[in-house]
Order: C-alpha cells, then structure tokens, then sequence
C-alpha cells in the first residue's frame, strides 16, 4: 500500500501571494494542485493568529481548548510567565498524529512548529531541525535518527534565530539564499522518509516562508516605508525567491507521492508590520486603568528604577525568563519568542531588567497589559477571586470597565493618517469557550491597519507613532523592533492527488477544521474538537 496522504505546511504564507504568483506560473506545482482540487482560504483563529496557529492546527482546538497563546505566557491565578511547553500537561488537547499512531497508523511528522516530540509514536517525529521558533531545539523519535538527519541531509544552514542586523543587498542575499537552500534540503528529508517505507500519513512544514516574511517585506513591498528599490532590484523579490523555492519542494515531494493525496496549506499569513504596542503601556496608565508603582523620589532615574523594582516583592516573583517575555511589552526587542539573555533587551547578569508588571501597582490596577504579539495586544483584567491582588469585581463591574476601556482606546487617533489608532476591542470570552480560556488574555486591542517603520531599516520613515484623544493627551512612541512583516489572521489551502477531483478555488475553511478533516482522510473516528470535517476534502 502506498502513502496515503501527505500534509505540507508553508509556515506564515500569505494567501494573496500564493494565489496571484500560482496565477502568474511562477508556483507550477500549487497551481497544478489547486487545477486539479480542491482550494481556498484558510481562517486562522481570530485575536492569537500569532502565537495560537499551530497548537490549534494540530488538536483542532481553539484557543481557550489548548491554552497556549505564546511561547512564554502569563501564568492564571499568579503574576507569574511560563513556558506551557515545559511542563506534561501545558497543552490541552491530542495531536492528530497522536490520534493516528493510537490507532495502528504509520506516521511520520517533520518539523511542525510548536508541537512536542511524542513518546511511543508508530513512526518517526522530528522537531526544530531548523524553523522560526525553537521551544525545544533538535530533537527526533527515535533519538537516533537525529543523528542520520545531520550526516545525509546535514545541519539547517541558518542560525536558529532569524532576527538579525541586515542592511545590505549582501546581507539579504545571504539570508535569503540560506532559506533557499533549506527549503531544499527539507524536501530532500522529505523524499528519504517518503522512500522508506509506505506511510499512512506524512507531516513537514516548510518555515522559511515565515522568516521571509517577517524580515524581508519591506523589500516585497514597494509601499512599505523602508521599502528600499536598490537593494530590491539586486535581490529579486525575496519572498517570491522563497516561495518559489517551498514550491519547487512541493513538486518534488508531488512527483514521488504516488497514490497520495496531497493537502498543502498555511494556517495564519503575513502582511506588512503594523501597530503601536510600544504605546500600550502608557496608554493604560494614562487613562488611569493601571497604577505604576511610586519610585522613591530620591532614587529616581533608570537604575534607581531597577533597583525599586528589585526590591518589590513582584520582581521577585519574576523568574529571569518571564521577565524576557515582559520586556516585550515595553516596547524593547523581545519579539514572538522572547528568551533571556540573547536579545538586545537581555539584561547584563547582576543587574535585574525592569518588566512591565515590576513597575505595576497590581494592588490598585484593574487591568494590565500581557504580551500577545504585535498586530492584536492582549490585556489581562486584574480580577478579585482569580488574581492575587485583583481589584476588578468580575461580572457587571468587569463588563462596564471593559465597555469604558473599549470606548477610550477606540477614540485615540493616530496622527500619521488622521484616522483611529485602534480597529476593534474585544473579549476574549466573546470569541472563545474552553477548558482553558483563563490562560488567555482577557481583551484584545487589534491595531489598525497603517503600515508602522522602524528604526532598523531605511531612514526609520513611519517609526515614530503620534497618538492622541481627550482622555490620553497626547502619546508618542518608536517602533525599535526590526521585523517589517507581520502575521494576518488568514492563509490558504490547497487539495489534490490521487482520487480527487477538481472541485471549488474558493472554499473558506477554518483552521480547526483540518484536525478532523485529516482524521477522516484516515479513516479515524471524529475526534472531539472545535473544528469540523470539511466534506468538500473528507466527505
Ligand atoms: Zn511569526
Ligand atoms: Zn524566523
């Protein structure tokens, strides 16, 4: 029996990309697959595109099922941040691999960001040997075979952080190139595990169009205000160059799949960075929603700082990690991934970094923000009964803060266009019902849509933020972060091989829809999930 069916993630695409270039010729091999199938859009989990995707891709849950929303995360009922990832039950729900090998299925899963190394798998599983966000570096079941990966396809050609202080047309070059060559050699892994043995079900992602569109939009897009035509015209366009790379990997991997079928899809996508996260902060102080802790007059200045906030039982609260993960939110580098000691916004050993909450009154806040990626901010409501210190009365006082707060934030206008700085405010209990919804943060302020520079590329063009309302004052703020894309809530998906037909371009389908649509692809029983079997693909 051949290889039944075969999964392939391209991380962070962007759906308009993907279809205009396929339209275009320039992705033959998903435009053979989207002429011979089924395809359309993917909707990623609305408000946690960021940090939700992939834990919600493989349970098929949302994210109050799963309960992770970022790598480092608040941690409910504390103060604290942690890594749901180190510990047994961080995540809620069962992979559909899992699923798979419980029933008798052979599986082999390659690479799928944010997911864990499963004990006792009827396979093979490999995690992080190179992709955009590394939890738990190299690792493969069986132990052995990481070994056999490093000498026939050999080590991921790119640091494992993608971030990094490039200005020249040389400097992209090399990046750009780097993912090139890792894109192929994922598709050479790929065919070595296809030829082995017969498989039931093969999972690989191909990362590099994510860490394409983080560092390179700005030279995609001709409108983005780093935007720089010289280096453009020495690179090409870098993420055309990636996309077409994963594309001449699918075609390989189409090539030797025989009786397979074929789902290749991405389940958020990319667009221009944008936003003002690095105001959030003092916004919410200004409207009197969270108190900042008093400094000794005396000991005022930076360092005094830190060493008040040393001082304050929150700080010690704080292991050194989660005050990585809370120095994001001060508008300081700390990015979707934040690890301690290896960013900019490291602190020195000895001397302790000052975090958002270490400056937070959380005895006089109704709320605080926590970190939830760039386009959508999150913000924690400081509830009496679930938060130590919690001040707000949950129910009607909760609802009319939150009213209140809405109202404020969606009034501030953002002076580069004359128009709202804030789109939309909404509860995270509006949107999702779980197990595990306290995880998550309890409202989410998504950003307008305005295109936000930065410092490290170009001249800084569209760097700076003015904001302004009558409750706010006015507010003004850098972005210092050096990515120029940012993730959209939406991706893309297309279906084809062996026994299926051509059928609709246009089928919207969510994200948690193809936990279970892969279950029944494999003749597994439904799974209880949020998602649901999408008859067009599985009927
Ligand atoms: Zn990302
Ligand atoms: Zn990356």
């Amino acid at each position: 029996m051949a290889t039944q069916l075969i999964v392939l993630g391209v991380d962070a695409a962007s759906p308009v990309l993907i279809r205009r270039w396929a339209d275009e010729g320039k992705l033959p091999a998903l435009r053979a697959l989207m002429d011979g199938g089924v395809s359309g859009t993917v909707a990623g989990v609305e408000g946690f595109y960021v940090g939700s995707t992939w834990p919600s891709f493989y349970t098929g849950l949302n994210p109050a099922g799963h309960g992770i929303y970022r790598i480092e995360q608040f941690r409910s009922g504390t103060y604290e941040f942690f890594r749901p990832f180190d510990i047994p039950d961080g995540i809620g729900g069962t992979p559909f691999w899992r699923l798979a090998s419980d029933a008798g299925r052979r599986v082999a899963v390659l690479d799928v960001p944010l997911s864990r190394v499963e004990p006792r798998l009827n396979g093979v599983q490999s995690v992080e040997w190179g992709g955009h966000d590394a939890v738990f570096g190299f690792r493969t079941s069986p132990p052995e075979w990481a070994d056999e990966i490093r000498a026939t396809v050999g080590p991921y050609p790119l640091p494992e952080d993608c971030n990094g202080d490039r200005r020249t047309a040389a400097d992209f070059e090399g990046f750009v190139a780097g993912l090139e060559r890792a894109t192929s050699m994922r598709a050479q892994l790929t065919l070595d595990v296809l030829r082995r043995e017969p498989w039931d079900l093969v999972v690989q992602v191909f990362t590099e169009a994510h860490c394409a569109g983080h560092q390179c939009w700005h030279l995609h897009d001709p409108n983005h205000p780093a935007h720089d035509p010289g280096i453009r015209a020495e690179l090409g366009d870098p993420l055309e160059r990636v996309y077409r790379a994963v594309d001449a990997g699918i075609a390989r991997i189409v090539e030797q799949a025989g009786d397979a079928r074929v789902l290749v899809f991405s389940a958020h996508g990319m667009s221009h960075f944008r936003g003002a996260h690095f105001l959030l902060p003092r916004i919410l102080h200004r409207l009197g929603a969270t108190a900042r802790r008093a400094a000794p007059a005396a000991r005022r200045g930076p360092l005094a700082a830190a060493a008040a906030a040393a001082a304050s039982t929150v700080g010690r609260l704080l292991p050194e990690r989660a005050r990585a993960a809370a120095r994001a939110l001060s508008g300081r580098p700390g990015g979707d991934r934040p690890r301690a000691g290896q960013r900019s916004g490291g602190a020195p050993s000895g001397r302790r970094p000052v975090g958002p909450l270490d400056a937070i009154d959380l005895e006089r806040s109704r709320c605080f923000p926590v970190a939830n990626g760039f386009p959508v901010a999150g913000i924690r409501l400081n509830l009496a009964g679930r938060e130590p210190h919690g001040v707000l009365r949950p129910g009607a006082e909760a609802k009319a803060f939150c009213a209140r707060l809405a109202d404020d934030l969606l009034a501030i206008r953002d002076e580069r266009v004359g128009g709202p700085l804030v789109r939309r405010v909404v509860r995270t209990e509006a949107l999702y019902r779980g197990p595990r919804r306290d995880a998550l943060p309890d409202l989410l302020v998504e950003w307008n849509d305005v295109p936000t520079g930065t410092v490290a590329h170009g001249s800084g063009e569209r760097a700076t933020v003015r904001a302004s309302s009558a409750a706010v004052g006015t507010l003004e703020g850098t972005n210092r972060w050096p990515r120029t894309g940012e993730h959209v809530p939406h991706g893309f998906f297309a279906f084809g091989g062996a026994g299926v037909a051509p059928g609709r371009r246009d089928l919207g389908i969510s994200s948690l829809d193809l936990h279970p649509t892969i279950c029944r692809l494999l003749g597994l029983p439904d799974p209880p999930v949020d998602g649901a079997v999408v008859p067009e693909l599985a009927g």
